[in-house]
């Protein structure tokens, strides 16, 4: 591997000018792994002002001294680089990174700032600076902490999270001092912003090892501060059809997921889709009971991830896939009525993800196989209904038509009444035909308001009570 030409310009120039001038950090250490850095980032004795005299065509960013350079360079990681004056960091206040800076006279004085000695290294066509050895522990692959670990994450408890999304991304491990010191301060990570915290709980779920970053997190007390509904797991045995506790098949559930290489929100939801059954268990051993666990999980995964400042739309994805995790996957019990209503509950754009979201419940319950060619057929039976009517827009009457024929104006009725009759066309999809729509309206008409909710209902937690049977009885069983 070698420099690129973009980022050898720039070092020249600043050299030219009479300046000292580096890569840094994470790409130093990318570069002796021979992987392609995310970024180059430059550390230079020069100051911000003097940066942009020799770089035209750059900006400042105030507050750490970081000028940005932008170069003819198509390639993403090279089209932006950022330079940044040598610098000590102020006094910490709170644990947190300080917002004040301090710049510094050699290359050393900021090595020594940063987190861990892989990432503490700076490089030019000349040489490696290296002072706290972070090419030894690459090639051992440690993360260590620069300095005394304790002092270092008393200054920056996000650091802590950062130490186990590089050994999850990187497959490092922790050496020995610098996890006794993660033990030891990881209440810390509670003066830490949510969305700093949030960006780095991201990265360790995005990585092939995710499983193994959640299961460091719990070992090191880091995660009863970041979800502490997952750590109410632990030690939670579950019923006949179970042989780990709820924690570790959550685990195991995001290990098969990210096996799989499934999305970041299949990945939370696999993480989360059992987080109600602690609060929902009943009785002990072979015969407990979790009765509604996805509906109360739904309601915890969105107060959690909520909690962590996750973006609308993640949230809804998510709830919806925790929410919806018991469908009715058994191919010889999936009617087809059964696959509309699944389609009205979770919108037929959800149903990939639901039944990946099977897979890794499955894998993650140990079974040996995930049996992909039943949850195919599923996905066929999906297909095949997709047409039929899953919605009230879809019945062949309208509103309109139903006050018309009954003589009534806008009111709840009116709702009421497509309710009932869309809730008997999903069970039976012949019925939605103008003809035998209008004269089962003059039947509706007879009852009263209450009365038509109620039999909506009814249809709705009938079929409910069924799929419970059928889910106890056959698919855990299997
Ligand atoms: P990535 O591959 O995710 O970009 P990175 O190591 O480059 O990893 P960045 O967050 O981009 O991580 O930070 C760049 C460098 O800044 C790090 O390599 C490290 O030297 C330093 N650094 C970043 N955050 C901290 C921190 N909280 N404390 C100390 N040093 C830090
Ligand atoms: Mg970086």
């Amino acid at each position: 591997m070698k420099i690129p030409k973009e980022i050898n310009l720039i070092l020249e120039k600043l050299e030219k000018s009479g300046h000292q001038a580096y890569i840094v950090g994470g790409c130093v250490r990318d570069f002796l792994r021979e992987v392609n850095p995310n970024d180059w980032d430059v550390t230079t004795n020069a100051k911000p002002k003097e940066i942009k005299k020799i770089f035209p065509k750059s900006f400042y960013e105030n507050k750490f001294g970081t000028v940005t350079v932008l170069t003819d360079s198509s390639d993403e990681s090279l089209s932006e680089v950022e330079i940044t004056t040598y610098r000590v960091e102020g006094r910490y206040i709170d644990k947190r990174h300080p917002d004040k800076v301090e710049f510094a006279e050699n290359v050393e004085d900021d090595l020594a700032r940063r987190d861990f000695t892989i990432n503490a290294m700076a490089m030019n066509d000349e040489e490696i600076i290296d002072p706290f050895d972070g090419q030894k522990d690459l090639e051992k692959k440690l993360i260590r902490a620069v300095g005394y670990a304790d002092d270092r994450f008393n200054e920056d408890a996000l650091r802590m999270l950062r130490a186990v999304r590089f050994s999850c991304v990187l497959d490092f491990s922790i050496e020995r001092k610098t996890y006794s010191a993660i033990e030891k301060n990881a209440k810390w990570i509670d003066a830490i912003s949510k969305e700093r915290i949030r960006d780095e709980f991201v990265k360790i779920i995005d990585c092939d090892k995710a499983a193994d970053g959640v299961d460091l997190l719990q070992k090191l007390g880091l995660l009863k501060y970041i979800i502490p509904e997952l750590e109410k797991g632990v030690g939670v045995s579950q019923n006949r059809h179970h042989i780990y506790d709820i924690y570790e098949h959550s685990i195991r559930s995001l290990r098969a997921a990210a096996e799989k290489e499934f999305s970041l929100e299949v990945r939370m939801a696999a993480l989360l889709h059992d987080i109600g059954k602690p609060e929902t268990k009943e009785g002990e051993g072979p015969d407990s009971t979790f009765y509604n666990h996805d509906i109360v999980g739904a309601r915890f995964a969105e107060k959690i991830l909520k909690r962590l400042k996750f973006s609308n739309k993640l949230i809804d994805k998510v709830v919806l896939l925790v929410k919806n995790h018991m469908f009715v996957s058994d191919p010889e019990r999936l009617t087809e009525a059964g696959a509309r209503r699944l389609i009205k509950r979770a919108g037929k754009e959800n149903i990939p993800d639901l039944i990946n979201l099977r897979i890794s419940d499955r894998l993650g319950m140990g079974r040996p196989k995930a049996r992909p060619y039943r949850l195919r057929k599923v996905e066929y039976l999906i297909d095949k209904v997709s047409q039929d009517p899953v919605s009230v827009g879809m019945l062949k009457i309208s509103g309109d038509e139903v006050m018309n024929i009954l003589g009534i104006s806008p009111g709840p009725k009116v709702g009421a009444i497509l309710d009932v009759l869309l809730s008997e066309v999903i069970e039976d999809p012949g019925k939605n035909k103008k003809r035998i729509l209008k004269k089962r309206i003059k039947e509706l008409d007879k009852e009263n308001l209450s009365g038509l909710r109620k039999m909506a209902r009814e249809k709705i937690r009938e079929k409910k009570e069924e799929e419970d049977l059928k889910i106890k009885e056959k698919y855990w069983i299997k």
